[in-house]
């Protein structure tokens, strides 16, 4: 090691923009740099790079977090969040390297950038936007690449005070780093050695108009004071990377005087849709665009003007998006509810709002771009783990370089497969908690029920739940009020009515046994139920299964009947019993 490497304790960062939601893909980059932190028993800072102010907030900052909080991905260090349900807080600085809000550094940006400016390794420059989009124009119409073209006053290593005097009076001004003229390496764990030739780089702006620094500037600043050993991000970055590189190699810190280290990078793959196109934020716009687009197709009474007025958004902004000129999400989520259409899930809250556990997704997460390099006892590649088997196994050696494809399909037995390893109450518990936070109303209703009503709900509904949402449908039955659920009248015709009204004879008979059922209990039930059919000489119990399940539910599928009529208890099933027979004639 020399001194431009680091040594001893490794420190990862996950560095997201608060622009909106936690894009999957960033959980991915977070649980590997956590991973890799907890492997060699390291550090994972979070750090909120905020330093676009029009597009960055609080809410979505606190969002991340508490998206990365219910994955179960803990920062080391960062800022502080106390969340609802956390036993205690995440997050803090005991190194003294916060804060971790980028917007909150700018005194020390600022600071860097004057130190390079005098150092002669960057300058302030007072070209307008317009200057500049007239050469980028006439570079164009040239079919050349534009380049930035340093000032003829401006040479490398020399202090230009003019120009630092200049923007000091408060003359509007960018400042821009000063590209080397020299190969730039970046050490990369995933694709080698990444080379740039000499030459590449133009003298890119490292701090704005507005005064707050370029991503670039900011990220190599907090890099280096943070003590991130390790930066592990996707492919996307490469690009940037050799800025980075060189801005290391011209800084020097302000405290020790000691040049900036290169951290080791480990550039992630990409991830990709399955039919081959790169995974975005924009998947939704896409969709609900192509549905919408259809729908016109097919009813040309359906203009932007209607349809602007319905969706209650502006006409030329839809106008725009359907041109593809934009992608709102709000319009996306619109179009989606009007036509009744679900959009991909892309951010982390999406996968929440639908039901999938946590641990499903950070599994999956980990084999879109890793795989721990085992195999299961049948000689399979060993592909089902818990965080803790990853943060006891994640290596960069075995980060691979294709592309990752997200196969939402395995995604959902994953969690199907999460979901059948649940206890009953264990289901119960995570489905009452997932009904407080994304279906309130239905949260009530199941509220009235008691805990082994609840649970010996949960037992029927785990398996026919892939997702927690799924057992929304099969527990309508019991969520609904004696009197409020509606019979299927086709599902009525056929099980009760049909054949002389044979299953409506049936369940009435039936009716009069129940009494005497005890303890209500669905073994106790099912039993009852199985002895009336032997009793009849039915082939099986569907005979009387039937009848009773339309009578008690309004349709001819639900879970197991013992279970469905333990969950509504004695009183009810009769009470519903009653009213099917009432209603439809005895
Ligand atoms: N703020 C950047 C982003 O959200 C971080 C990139 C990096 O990891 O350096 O994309």
């Amino acid at each position: 090691m020399n001194d431009s490497t680091h040594s001893g304790l490794t420190v990862t960062r996950f560095a997201p923009s608060p622009t909106g939601h936690l894009h999957i893909g960033g959980a991915r980059t977070a649980l590997f740099c956590w991973a890799f932190a907890k492997r060699t028993g390291g550090k994972f800072i979070l750090r909120i790079e905020d330093t676009d102010l029009a597009r960055s907030s609080e809410e979505s900052a606190r969002g991340i977090m508490e998206d990365l909080a219910w994955l179960g991905i803990e920062w080391d260090e960062g800022p502080v969040l106390r969340h609802l349900g956390g036993q205690r807080p995440i997050g803090g600085d005991p190194r003294h390297v916060g804060p971790f809000f980028q917007a909150q550094r700018l005194a020390l940006y600022n600071q860097y950038i004057e130190s390079l400016v005098r150092a002669g390794r960057a300058y302030p420059a007072f070209e307008t936007g317009d200057d500049l989009e007239v050469k980028r124009k006439a570079a164009t119409a040239a079919k050349k690449t534009y380049r930035y073209e340093r000032p003829a006053d401006v040479q490398p290593g020399v202090f230009n005070e003019d120009r630092w005097q200049q923007a000091c009076r408060g003359d509007a001004h960018v400042v821009r780093f000063l590209a080397p003229h020299e190969q730039i390496v970046v050490p990369d764990q995933v694709l080698g050695d990444v080379k740039i030739a000499p030459g590449e780089l133009d003298d890119f702006v490292i701090r704005k108009a507005d005064g707050m620094p370029t991503y670039h500037f900011a990220v190599v600043i907090d890099d280096e004071l943070m003590g991130v050993t390790h930066v592990l991000r996707a492919q996307e970055h490469l690009a940037n990377t050799p800025r980075h590189v060189a801005m290391q190699k011209a800084l020097r810190r302000t405290d020790t005087g000691a040049p900036f280290r290169t951290p080791l990078y480990g550039h992630m793959p990409l991830i990709f849709n399955m039919d081959g196109s790169k995974m975005s934020k924009r998947d939704k716009a896409k969709i609900a665009r192509a549905s919408l687009k259809a729908a016109m197709q097919k009813d040309p009474s359906l203009t932007p003007a209607s349809l602007a007025m319905t969706l209650g958004i502006d006409e030329a902004a839809l106008t725009g998006f359907i041109a593809a000129d934009n992608d709102a999400l709000d319009t996306a989520e619109r179009i989606a509810r009007h036509l009744k259409i679900a959009l991909p899930e892309i951010e982390v809250s999406d996968f929440r709002g639908n039901g999938y556990l946590p641990g499903a997704i950070v599994n999956f997460l980990a084999l879109l771009g890793w795989n721990p390099g085992l195999k299961t006892q049948d000689g399979k590649d060993l592909e089902k783990f818990d965080a803790a088997f990853i943060a006891d196994h994640f290596d960069l050696a075995r980060i691979g370089k294709a592309n990752a494809k997200f196969d939402r399909n395995k995604l959902l037995s994953f969690n199907a497969e999460a979901i059948g390893a649940l206890t009953a109450a264990e289901f119960a518990r995570r489905w009452m908690e997932w009904l407080a936070e994304f279906e309130p109303e239905i949260h009530a209703k199941a509220s009235r029920l008691s805990a082994e009503q609840l649970t010996i709900l949960a037992g029927a509904l785990k398996p026919r739940a892939k997702t927690l949402r799924d057992a929304l449908r099969p527990a309508a039955f019991a969520l609904a009020g004696d009197d409020e659920y509606t019979f299927d009248a086709a599902a009525v015709e056929k099980n009760l009515l049909s054949a002389d009204r044979a299953g409506m004879k049936l369940l009435v008979e039936f009716r009069g046994r129940l009494d005497t059922v005890e303890p209500w209990t669905p073994e106790a039930i099912t039993a009852a139920i199985d002895a009336f059919a032997k009793e009849k000489g039915m082939p099986n119990p569907g005979g009387i299964a039937q009848p009773l399940r339309v009578a008690l539910t309004g349709a001819g599928v639900s879970p197991g009947l013992g279970e469905t009529m333990a969950v509504l208890g004695k009183a009810s099933s009769l009470r519903r019993i009653d009213r099917c027979v009432q209603t439809h004639g005895a």
